[in-house]
């Protein structure tokens, strides 16, 4: 019956610290989102004391009544949000997702595309570090050195050329549209799958202000916790029925144990969430921001690769600057402004170093920052990143407080949690 507080006062600190990191930081990581209270509730809850192998109405475990109820909950506002025939909410995270489909679709050594790591792809679509890129051959597609775009007539030809048993679209680190009919039609050329992981921009899709993959792809992936605003964890959507058996069974028994029963009621209320009017304007909302930020950056002198965004994120190429991606995003942090260094298709650097930052605008627009906010963040981390430029050490204390103190003070007018 103790509080947290009084059970275990270290962890209890930690938590409150990151709570207030939170408050007072200007949230600009992709991946990131600020769920609402309710899931934090539902996922904070005694569900997490359950086991419930199976799925609902099928379960390995007596006293399944009430998180049937949940998972069912989630199963049905997940098909409804996007329109899907069939949706798995047990993946306890993106790489599982992934990890399902390559164990449902094909045998180890079988060869699949994916979009390059460096060219804003994610390591379960091939990297050799990856269970993907170990135990299955990936033939990765990259983006025109010109425009930094996919070019589809050259996705097209490599199909042709290596013969996919699977085609993998999505990434980490893209900020243009995909085109999903194309890249079905190039699956269907050469007998492969299709599948598409929209992880990053499942929440624009949600929001209807992003095409939905979900008509075209064999099987739709997406994490829960990015755009999309739910608790960590995957979503599997597909409409073909005979794929049913081979995904679910991937989960369980093939993958995972007893699924997280309290992230499963919490993806309920977050798809709860999305499907109300609100979530359309949030959406709408997160894409104007970001063409805000990239104009605002570009106005500051900086290249963002492939031009601009049409979703939530972008890539900034530090290279004007003289940059690199690490000591960037050190003083941003310092100035408490969250980013991460990333790769630029075609780095010159190391992804330790890197010449980009990727920016990203849903946790943010969350708590109600609009256009006017995103020039103004826009133009605190030219001042941070003009700063470390002319420094001899990649740090500028003096101008890195005096922006902290100003995030402190625009965080304060759009306060979280109260
Ligand atoms: N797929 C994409 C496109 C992602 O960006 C990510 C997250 O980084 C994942 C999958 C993996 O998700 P997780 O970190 O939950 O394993």
């Amino acid at each position: 019956t103790a509080s947290l507080e009084q059970a275990d006062p270290e962890i209890a600190a930690a938590i409150k610290g990151e709570l207030g990191r939170q408050r007072h930081e200007v949230e600009l990581i992709a991946s990131e989102n600020i769920v609402s209270r309710a899931v934090l509730e539902a996922q904070g809850s005694v569900m997490t004391n359950k086991y419930a192998e199976g799925y609902p109405g099928a379960r390995y475990y007596g006293g399944c009544e009430w998180v049937d109820v949940a998972e069912n909950l989630a199963i049905d506002r997940a098909k409804k949000l996007f329109g899907a025939n069939f949706a798995n909410v047990q993946p306890n995270s993106g790489s599982q997702m992934n990890q399902a489909v390559f164990l449902a679709l094909l045998q180890p050594g079988d060869t699949f595309m994916g979009l390059d790591l460096a060219a804003g792809g994610h390591l379960t679509h091939g990297s050799p570090v990856n269970m993907s890129g170990k135990w299955f051959k990936a033939a990765h597609y990259t983006v025109r050195r010109e425009d930094q775009i996919i070019d589809m007539d050259a996705v097209a030809k490599q199909a042709e050329e290596v013969k996919p048993k699977l085609i993998v679209a999505g990434g980490s680190a893209y900020s243009r549209a995909w085109d999903f009919k194309r890249f079905r039609e190039i699956a269907d050329s050469v007998g492969a799958y299709l599948l598409v992981d929209m992880a990053h921009f499942a929440g624009l899709v949600a929001g209807g202000v992003h095409a939905s993959p979900v008509p075209y792809a064999h099987i739709t992936t997406t994490t829960t916790h990015k755009s999309l605003r739910g608790p960590r964890g995957g979503l599997m959507l597909w409409n073909d029925e005979a794929l049913t058996k081979k995904f679910n069974s991937a989960i369980f028994p093939g993958l995972q144990g007893g699924p997280l029963m309290h992230v499963i009621a919490a993806k309920a209320v977050a798809f709860g969430e999305a499907l109300r009017p609100d979530f359309k304007v949030y959406a709408k909302n997160v894409v104007e921001n970001a063409r805000a930020l990239a104009e605002a950056m570009k106005g500051h002198g900086f290249d963002i690769v492939s031009g601009g965004t049409d979703n939530h994120l972008m890539l900034v190429d530090l290279r004007p600057k003289g940059l690199k991606g690490n000591a960037s995003e050190k003083a941003l942090v310092r100035a408490a402004i969250t980013c991460n260094k990333n790769g630029i298709p075609f780095d010159p650097e190391s992804p330790f170093v890197t010449s980009g930052i990727r920016l990203g605008t849903p946790a943010a627009t969350t708590r109600g920052f609009g256009v006017a906010e995103f020039q103004q963040v826009g133009g605190m981390i030219a001042e941070v990143l003009n700063a470390i430029a002319q420094s001899s050490d990649g740090k500028a204390p003096l101008v890195e407080a005096a922006i902290k103190e100003r995030v402190k003070a625009l965080t304060d007018r759009f306060p979280i949690y109260q």
